[in-house]
């Protein structure tokens, strides 16, 4: 039942309004190869990243259980091997709603120390009033990390970086240096609809723009950039995202330093010039979340592997102590 709920509220909660009409059944997966090895596949939830050949398949999130089949399916028309690894680029269940399936199986799941934190512990994803329980056990990374971990793997080298506190407190870049390809999670909505930025579980505008540029820094004219949502872009693509939330988090900073109140700033329409007003995330939604991030910046959470609890107190910028 509760996985039943589930689903049902991540279709509302992911969705452009056509989707909210979409039955995960009817969902098909669809691939898009983008280099020898690599390639990604659409679906209902985060597009899945995927590495191919002859030391065995792994994917970049998973999407929801119920597609879990339909997406090995997909994978099966590439490589007849099972799935090796999942990497969670972070915790929400439209990415890693598919890892007790994968887990079952056999998968190493790995993601930054904050996923598994996350998924152990009840949530409350405040932006969309909804309660998500602790996952199970398979579903729970087993292989986590705090700046990055590097998997060698079907000729390329793939390298998983944390981005602190931007889409969420546990999000990670994933770059396959020889395929020329990056995965940018949630940090990067491409097309449609602005990005959600979960303050409730860690994030900021301030860490969402850095990980644009850190994506800037990590790319060149010829990498396919794969967004958490949307279809594939280039640096150029990522560079215009960026200068957009630049240049947003500036009018509602200018906003604040007036001292006009939230509800001023959003009828100054600071975001009106960018477009997207039927996106999952409205241009007024996007801005209350710039003005709560600048309002309360997040404290970097310090992680204790030993208790799997997040402690607070640590700001952002502060030694990172071990
Ligand atoms: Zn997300």
């Amino acid at each position: 039942m509760r996985r039943t709920l589930t689903a049902l509220a991540s279709l509302i909660f992911l969705a452009a309004p056509a989707m909210a009409q979409q039955d995960l059944s009817k969902v098909e997966i669809k691939v898009e190869r983008l280099a020898p090895g690599v390639a990604v596949l659409f679906g209902a939830g985060g597009n899945i990243g995927l590495s191919y050949g002859e030391d065995g398949n792994a994917v970049v999130d998973d999407q929801f259980a119920p597609l879990t089949d339909k997406i090995l399916a997909a994978i099966r028309t590439l490589d007849p091997d099972p799935v090796r690894f999942v990497i969670n680029t972070h915790w929400h269940f439209d990415h890693s709603g598919g890892n007790e399936n994968l887990g079952k199986r056999g998968a190493v799941i790995v993601a930054h120390h904050n996923v598994r934190a996350r998924m152990s512990t009840p949530q409350f994803l405040a932006a969309m009033n909804m309660k998500i329980e602790p996952s199970p056990k398979d579903a729970l990374p087993v292989v986590t990390f705090d700046d990055g971990v590097t998997l060698h793997l079907n000729g390329d080298t793939l390298h998983a970086i944390h981005v602190h506190n931007a889409h969420t407190d546990g999000d990670s870049l994933v770059h396959w240096q020889k395929a020329n390809v990056l995965h940018m999670g949630d940090t990067f909505f491409h097309r449609d609809s602005f990005p959600f930025v979960d303050l409730s579980s860690g994030g900021s505008i301030d860490g969402v723009i850095a990980a644009a540029a850190k994506g800037v820094e990590m790319s060149n004219s010829a990498t396919r950039i794969i967004p958490g949502h949307g279809p594939v872009a280039s640096r150029a693509d990522l560079m215009a995202y960026h200068a957009m939330l630049v240049d947003i988090r500036a009018k509602v900073a200018a906003g604040m330093k007036a001292r006009r109140t939230l509800v001023q700033i959003k009828a100054s329409a600071p975001a009106a010039h960018y477009g997207m007003p039927d996106g999952f995330i409205k241009p007024d939604a996007f801005v209350e979340a710039v003005y709560n991030s600048l309002k309360n910046p997040p404290s970097r959470r310090a992680f204790d592997p030993a208790l799997n609890i997040m402690g607070t107190g640590k700001q952002s910028g502060e030694p990172h102590a071990h």
